[in-house]
């Protein structure tokens, strides 16, 4: 039985939030989890092609919370690690298997990971979600010892106090700020223009991340063919990167890459992502904890944004 005077509140509901939720499954109080956005189409989840890079440590998560046997048959093992410069032609290989490991983790489909995510929520007798609901600030009562947090959906704004709240809200997070928690950010001055293609040679479960004087290009493994594409482009070049058709993409790719896979025989159409890192001064403040992109955001080239945690 869940504690309801000992309530949790989750603020924001993307994977970060969602694979927290499922991981207070056995709390002894109730967790409240929050997201401004409806519920996500489940078809919509199940068809997003959108790639992500799961380490083993968050393999290992999503083990301990249970969700792992049911997306493991979604996951496309990297067993090694190519990385290199295009000029001097230096390159490091690292094999999983150097390392006792039979892969250093996988890509799976971000949709199929949420979606996943959303399933397990849905039996979880001690959590109340509440899509559509926009948190807009709190405040602290020191008396009662909890955070008195002021929500707003499509019929009302209400309250609810807090023992605990995690901001789970991505880069730009509403708890943070009213926290006062101060922020560094760097602008890399760059774009990431990710995509899915396929390539006439299989990849062999090989990531590679490719440095040129253009920016970097990352390419993670996907079913047999098929890469995620990550390639970072100077900011001032994002119109053209938008606009671009599938041959000029591919001849980019190819041009950072070599012909080492091949040609590229289709690309999926583009989504570009503008990049910044961003590192709060502190993790906890009173009544809150950061995770996910509220705790930090940075370059997406060694895919790490959502293991870190
Ligand atoms: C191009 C690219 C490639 C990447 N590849 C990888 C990779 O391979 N591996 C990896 O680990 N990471 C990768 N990342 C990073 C990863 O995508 C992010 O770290 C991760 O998705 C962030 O998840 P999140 O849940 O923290 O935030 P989000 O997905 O941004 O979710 C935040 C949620 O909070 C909600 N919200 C915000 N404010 C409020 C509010 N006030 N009230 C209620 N709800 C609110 C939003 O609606 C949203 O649903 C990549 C990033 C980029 C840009």
């Amino acid at each position: 039985m869940s504690n309801e005077s000992e309530r949790l509140l989750i603020s924001g509901a993307g994977a970060a939030g969602l694979s927290l939720a499922v991981g207070l499954k056995d709390a002894p109080y109730e967790v409240v989890l929050v997201d401004q956005n409806p519920v996500p189409d489940k078809d919509f989840l199940a068809q997003d092609t959108r790639q992500i890079a799961l380490s083993k440590r968050s393999q290992y998560y999503l083990e301990s919370i249970g969700i792992w046997d049911s997306i493991k048959s979604y996951v496309t093992p990297i067993e090694k690690v190519h990385v290199s410069e295009k000029v001097f032609r230096t390159r490091v290989i690292l094999n999983a298997a150097d390392h006792e490991l039979d892969n250093f983790g996988g890509l799976i489909p971000l949709g199929r990971l949420i979606l996943t995510l959303h399933e397990a929520i849905e039996s979880q007798d001690n959590l109340l979600y509440l899509p559509d609901t926009k948190l807009l600030r709190y405040y602290a009562d020191h008396e009662a010892d909890e955070a008195v947090c002021h929500f707003k959906n499509s019929e009302a704004e209400f309250s609810h106090a807090f023992k605990w709240m995690i901001a789970a809200e991505g880069t730009h997070s509403t708890l943070r700020e009213m926290a006062g928690i101060q922020t560094a950010f760097t602008d890399y001055d760059q774009v990431a223009v990710i995509a899915v293609g396929t390539f006439e040679k299989p990849h062999n479960n090989v990531a590679y991340e490719r440095f040129t004087s253009r920016g970097p290009l990352a390419l993670l493994p996907v079913n047999t063919h098929e890469m995620a594409i990550i390639l970072t482009v100077k900011r001032e070049e994002r119109a053209k990167w938008e606009a671009a058709s599938d041959s000029s993409f591919s001849d980019e790719v190819l041009f950072r890459i070599g012909a080492e896979l091949g040609m590229i025989t289709s690309v999926t159409k583009r989504h570009v992502w503008d990049l910044k890192l961003m590192v709060p001064k502190t993790l906890c403040a009173e009544y809150l904890t950061l995770a996910g992109n509220s705790a930090h955001a940075l370059h997406p080239i060694a895919g790490q944004g959502l293991n870190l945690g």
